[in-house]
């Protein structure tokens, strides 16, 4: 469903330039659960963002279920985007002044979707957050504001949630029952999900780990989502 191949993508800070992602080659399945691991500045969210069209190779393929997103204008891979991706980050990113049922409102007004309460709504429910629909975030913990944030991935109905180091922000407890909840996602519900961490212990709520060095992928466990039923279709 997801295909890196060998991409590459270069900043250039006055004099020096750092290659972030140097001839990287990933292929994801649906129903996979990745987490990506390694060092601070080894590439992981320039792979991320790239993966979830925030940002572009400059040279190497990426096709996203068999389509090369390279020739899409920036129109269409904006829509692509919202309609492909669900982002959760480490900072929540959510509104203060909206309620929950409003945040996970937010991607469906921007697609223009009606019954947008009632979908919601049942995006909260399955976070579990059912009865914190009207809280905004200073009256929610980090761990229910989290999952506002992945529900707010989910009520697009994405191919893949990319989460960015989703646990980064929590204390361990808070962080399990977050990875218990995605993994509940994958297992339950055939969501695919590409996780950023650099804990050990979060990494292995995943099937899968890729470590990265320096803008490598330096180990790949591989996909191992063969107990997954909802797996057997084929795709790109
Ligand atoms: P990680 O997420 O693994 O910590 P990043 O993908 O954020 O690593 O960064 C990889 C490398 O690219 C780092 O050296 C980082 O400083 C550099 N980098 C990332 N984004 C930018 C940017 N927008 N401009 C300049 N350098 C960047
Ligand atoms: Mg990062």
């Amino acid at each position: 469903m997801i295909r890196l191949d060998a991409v590459r993508k270069t900043f250039k800070t006055g004099e020096t330039e750092i290659n972030a992602l140097d001839g990287v080659s990933l292929h994801v399945e649906r129903g996979e659960f990745v987490a990506i691991m390694g060092q601070s500045g080894s590439g992981k969210s320039t792979m991320m963002n790239i993966i979830g069209l925030l940002d572009r190779p400059d040279e190497g393929a990426y096709l996203l279920s068999g389509q090369n997103v390279a020739g899409l204008s920036e129109h269409a891979r904006a829509r692509l985007r919202g309609t492909a991706f669900g982002f959760v980050f480490q900072s929540y990113s959510l509104l203060p002044r909206m309620s929950a049922l409003e945040q996970v409102e937010l991607p469906l007004i921007y697609q223009g979707v009606r019954d947008r309460r009632r979908r919601a709504a049942e995006a909260l429910v399955r976070v579990g957050l059912a009865d914190r629909i009207g809280h905004r975030p200073t009256q929610l913990s980090g761990g229910e504001q989290q999952r506002v944030a992945i529900a707010r991935s989910l009520v697009v109905d994405p191919l893949v949630v990319l989460a960015d180091e989703p646990t980064g922000a929590l204390d361990t407890a808070t962080g399990h029952e977050v990875m218990t909840l995605l993994s509940d996602l994958v297992n339950q519900h055939g969501m695919t999900i590409i996780l950023v961490t650099h804990e050990p212990e979060v990494a292995s709520f995943a099937h899968r780990m890729v470590r990265m060095r320096d803008g490598q992928i330096i180990q790949d466990t591989g996909a191992s989502n063969a107990a997954n039923p909802l797996n057997g279709e084929a795709s790109t």
